[in-house]
């Protein structure tokens, strides 16, 4: 029998993110830090996986629940798990769980970073793993509240750089709004239906207005001439999007109505959004973040009844792919500050010592355990782009002390051994140099 070629890669859809592409990774998270540090939302951390039926609610009808999770029953146990796909549904659970809705100062401001699954045909900017940070503004329902949610959102990518973003909005309006245009809907496409695809004909049954976000029937005439949600939107409803757009205007944030927006997922009601990116390199995953309120979905986990809740979530590799669309360097490789050469292997401990004392002090020093040669070591020192090399040879521990290079000036310098944290003080203190985070 042949021998089965072992195969150690990453599965298809996901990938590994390397030392050399981490600092922008750094950068996006340290910038989620501080924004949502500035909104006043704080973070929470749910699993991986949740039960399965944390996911799959009822009739949702959605993609993502019908075909796209990954689900697994383990041996002897009878529990279906399933790697999150999204990040809502795990927050709501958490926030019903620990009781949240009972702290007097509603809404809670929630957000999250992290990897979610799905088992999707990969292409650019769409992996079966990828990285999501998201916002979820749970237990208070006000139109203002949906605009300081956009803003967090739109602030953080132009932030970043940004210039080519679009806001889509839409509403999906109340309850009752919402069953009358789905009649409406049902109607308008029920001698037509027959004629549409597979996944249009279970939408008709489960969520009519889903039909309206079809890829593959999107040009036919039936769907131009479909009924518009505006002209079913009862007087609160319409209040209530209105009451968005002006709290948009006051902040300057610039949208666009879009009445085909319906989004994804089925728990939608009243305000629902996209920001896209309109740079061409983008192609179709042109999407950087979307969400919408919803409401339900506390009840559904046992929580109050009408407690509603509003958030988005961003794809953070779609948004690297945005960064490198509009040109914007997110990486943010840090120097050195010394690289201590050790000139003998009598003398490595000295170096050791050396190079602990500075970090201690502060400074991002590293050194060479391998007796490399003094031109192998110095190479290190280019490439790690150290501001200082500190040379310690035999003689220099003899007479106390080692000679500290300043790699920009290219001046040396014989420091005695006690006064080597004063000496990089200085030097770092001169205009020439910054150090750790002082830039
Ligand atoms: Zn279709």
């Amino acid at each position: 029998m042949a021998k089965e070629k072992q195969v150690y890669q990453v599965p298809r859809g996901t990938q590994d993110i390397l030392p050399s592409d981490i600092s922008k990774w750094h950068k996006l998270e340290e910038l989620i830090r501080n924004f949502t540090y500035l909104y006043n939302y704080s973070e929470i951390r749910t699993p991986i996986f949740e039960h399965t039926n944390v996911f799959k609610r009822g009739n949702d009808s959605s993609d993502m629940v019908n075909k796209e999770m990954y689900t697994f029953t383990l041996e002897n146990s009878s529990t279906s798990l399933t790697l999150r796909p999204e990040g809502t549904a795990g927050v709501a659970r958490a926030f019903v769980e620990h009781k949240l809705f009972g702290n007097p100062d509603l809404p809670a401001k929630l957000y999250y970073v992290g990897p979610q699954c799905r088992h999707e045909r990969p292409q650019k900017g769409r992996m079966r793993i990828f990285n999501q940070f998201g916002v979820e503004v749970i237990g208070a329902k006000a139109p203002l509240l949906d605009v300081e949610t956009i803003a967090l959102g739109y602030s953080f990518v132009k932030a970043l750089g940004l210039q080519d973003m679009k806001v889509l909005i839409n509403t999906l309006g109340d309850d009752e709004s919402r069953a009358n245009y789905r009649e409406a809907l049902k109607e308008h496409f029920k001698d037509e239906i027959s004629n549409m695809c597979g996944d249009c004909q279970r939408r008709y049954e489960q969520n009519p207005l889903r039909i309206l976000d079809c890829k593959v029937d999107r040009e036919k005439e039936i769907m131009q001439s479909a009924p518009k949600m505006h002209d079913y939107l009862n007087a609160e409803s319409k209040a209530y999007f209105d009451e968005v757009l002006a709290g948009l205007d006051a902040l300057g944030i610039p949208y666009e109505i879009d009445e085909r927006l319906v989004r994804g997922l089925d728990y939608y009601t009243h305000t629902v959004f996209e920001v896209v990116s309109v740079n061409e390199d983008m192609g179709s995953q042109s999407t950087v973040f979307a969400g919408g309120r919803y409401d339900g979905l506390v009840e559904y986990f046992g929580g109050p009844e009408k407690m509603s809740g509003i958030g988005w979530a961003m794809g953070m590799e779609r948004l690297i792919i945005a960064c490198e669309a509009e040109g914007i360097d997110l990486s943010d490789e840090q120097p050195l500050d010394a690289y201590v050469l050790c000139l003998s292997d009598k003398v490595k401990t000295e170096a050791l010592q050396i190079t602990t004392m500075l970090r201690s002090n502060g400074y991002r020093v590293d050194t060479d355990y391998q007796g490399r040669s003094f031109k192998a070591q110095f190479k290190t020192v280019d490439r790690m782009k150290a501001k200082t090399a500190i040379l310690v040879g035999e003689k220099d521990i003899t007479n106390n002390c080692v000679t500290i290079k300043d790699i920009a000036t290219q001046t040396s310098n014989s420091v005695a051994l006690d006064d080597i944290v004063s000496a990089m003080d200085e030097l770092f203190a001169t205009a020439s140099h910054c150090h750790h985070g002082e830039e």
